[in-house]
């Protein structure tokens, strides 16, 4: 059994704290689709599956087929929504018991030849439409070919129309976000017309959830919120932060003044310094972009500099002023601020700290 000190924990009282939060944003009615692609924003995708099964959750999506894959075989029943399947799979998909998002008249074509020629009854699939963002989906003037391919489909079932906002948690964008959601509406009413069926519908996801609540439809889609984040300094501190890394520190090593601490001499002490060796690199997800002074890491609630360059197995930091010793714990982030400002470190966003988090790191739900 893997006991290393370094260690993504998992909160489950925040993953049911996030839950409850966004069930009381939404409507009674309205369904809620957890998103666990990526390792479930790099925590656990199998873990987060299992606890999710006991929280009244509708369905849950991943991006590609072998991430569903992989839940089936852990024995996750809830349905699961394939966010950005590839003809190549569509067979271990249907072998799986997963749910395509079709996304193009390729895609769906290839879909209903085979599950034509598997003679399936009714099988669930989900329908992109493309209202503005320009990634996946179908467009307006698709419907009349949509129309025609899917009236005479018996082997296929489609259980959802959903799209995407590109700017949902933008202010500066209400009226193109207010333009995305008119237009799926009337991509999909039409052809609720034309094929005489009604599947659900769904648009929002976290941002889309706390900006554009009127367009909820049928279901929504959370993401980041369930992680801990919302759109603003207001939403997340209403949400508790769910992944929390930590390590210990390895060793402690004296530096007298002018001598210097790893790779290419980076770190060199103005005087006698006490420095930190932790057992955590960039190849476990501390991007190197955080060396030299820039990143931090916390040791009983003080802010401890990371000195030196980070190596892919090891980050060095600054004791100077800092009661510990050797085997104590390091706090890498236990907080959505600590998070954030890796982010802003690193020039990017919370979602790409956490799925940074590489699966060398041990996983612990508590
Ligand atoms: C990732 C994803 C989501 C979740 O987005 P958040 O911003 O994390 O809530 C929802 N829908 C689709 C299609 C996605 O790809």
């Amino acid at each position: 059994m893997n006991n290393s000190p370094t260690v993504l924990e998992i909160d489950t009282s925040a993953i049911k704290h996030n839950l409850r939060y966004f069930k009381s944003k939404i409507q009674g009615t309205t369904k809620l689709m957890v998103v666990i692609k990526a390792y479930a924003y790099g925590s656990d995708a199998i873990a987060i599956a299992k606890i999710l099964e006991n929280q009244q959750v509708d369905y849950i999506a991943v991006a590609y087929t072998y991430e569903g894959i992989a839940l089936r075989k852990a024995n996750i029943k809830l349905p699961i929504l394939i966010l950005h399947p590839q003809i190549e799979n569509f067979e271990l998909l249907i072998a799986h018991d997963l749910e395509p998002n079709l996304y193009s008249l390729r895609t769906l074509n290839h879909f209903i030849k085979i599950s034509n020629s598997k003679y399936l009854n009714a099988y669930p699939i989900h329908l992109k439409i493309n209202s503005g963002m320009n990634r996946l989906g179908f467009k307006e003037k698709d419907i009349e070919n949509l129309t025609s391919t899917l009236q005479n489909t018996k082997h296929i079932k489609i259980i959802s129309y959903y799209s995407h906002l590109a700017s949902s948690e933008s202010q500066n964008e209400i009226e193109f976000t207010n333009k995305q959601i008119s237009l799926f509406t009337k991509i999909t009413d039409a052809l609720n017309t034309n094929l005489f069926i009604k599947p659900l519908k769904h648009i929002l996801n976290t941002s889309g959830i706390i900006n554009f609540p009127e367009a909820q439809f049928d279901m929504v889609r959370l993401g980041i919120g369930f992680y801990g984040f919302g759109n603003s300094k207001l939403e997340t501190s209403r949400l508790k932060n769910v992944c929390n890394l930590k390590t210990k520190i390895s060793q402690i090593q004296t530096l007298k003044k002018g001598e210097a601490a790893g790779y290419n001499r980076r770190f060199i002490a103005d005087n006698q310094t006490d420095i930190g060796i932790l057992p955590i690199g960039y190849a476990d997800g501390i991007n190197r972009n955080l060396s030299n002074g820039k990143g931090f890491v916390y040791i009983n609630k003080f802010k401890v500099p990371i000195i030196g360059t980070i190596c892919m197995d090891i980050t060095m930091i600054n004791l100077d002023g800092i009661k510990c010793k050797e085997g104590d714990e390091v706090i890498i982030f236990n907080h959505q601020d600590h998070i954030l400002d890796m982010a802003k470190i690193n020039n990017t966003i919370s979602y790409q700290v956490l799925t940074s988090i590489s699966q060398r790191v041990r996983r612990e739900i508590v």
